[in-house]
């Protein structure tokens, strides 16, 4: 199953790629977390890249769609994969289309999460990860058990540094100006699921069940 999940910054697609990627065993592919993975290691990419996703703007094209196919030239896709952070823009998304037909495969489903701008801005502003292990918390709906500890492995848990409210508006910004006529794109195309990402995590589970068929 090849699956794409789309949505606003902070909609919750970590999350839902986490239990899909479990539930189906294929992997979940977060270019976001691949980028900060870059940066954290100081490589040549991640210093190349640091400030512009600090800043919430969007890494250039054909850099994305280089790592991209990169990471899809894995063995461990071969059974399918979620796709969390991309394609997010028109050609990043066409460019997505040119590498499957070229591999003889497609994009089956995109889940599409939809979630309103405040309901972002507050969920962001309270989001916490483990620098550690990647787990993510919400101060007010979901903290961790132990004050800032992550309950997984005891590492302090940080703010992500575009997760401050000038970043943030800016990240949404982005997403309306280059990530929604993605949305269109699919939805054009009859592969394209909406969940209401306001329900309650477990119900959002439920919905995204149903759609890959699921129990
Ligand atoms: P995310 O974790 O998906 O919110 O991504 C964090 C940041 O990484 C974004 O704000 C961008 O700066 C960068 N990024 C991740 N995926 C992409 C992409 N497909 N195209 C361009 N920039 C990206």
């Amino acid at each position: 199953m090849n699956l794409v999940l789309m949505g606003p910054p902070g909609a919750g697609k970590g999350t839902q790629a986490k239990f899909i990627a479990e539930k189906a065993g294929i992997p979940h592919i977060s270019t976001g977390d691949m980028l900060r993975e870059e940066m954290a290691s100081g490589s040549e990419l991640g210093k190349r890249v640091k400030e512009i996703v600090n800043s919430g703007k969007l890494v250039d094209d054909s850099l994305m769609i280089e790592i991209v196919k990169e990471r899809l030239s894995k063995d461990d896709v071969a059974g399918g994969f979620i796709l969390d952070g991309f394609p997010r823009t028109l050609a990043q998304s066409e460019k997505l289309d040119e590498l499957m037909d070229s591999i003889d495969k497609k994009i089956e489903y995109v889940l599409y999460v939809d979630v309103p701008e405040e309901v972002i801005v507050k969920r962001l502003s309270s989001r916490r990860v483990c620098p550690k292990c990647g787990k993510s918390y919400n101060m007010i709906s979901n903290p961790p058990s132990d004050g800032d500890k992550c309950d997984d492995c005891g590492t302090a848990i940080v703010a992500r540094a575009d997760d401050n409210p000038e970043t943030i508006r800016n990240r949404y910004r982005v997403y309306e100006d280059s990530t929604e006529p993605v949305i269109e794109y699919y939805r054009n195309r009859n592969v394209l699921f909406t969940v209401d990402g306001t329900l309650p995590v477990e119900k959002v589970n439920d919905m995204v069940l149903n759609m890959i068929g699921g129990e």
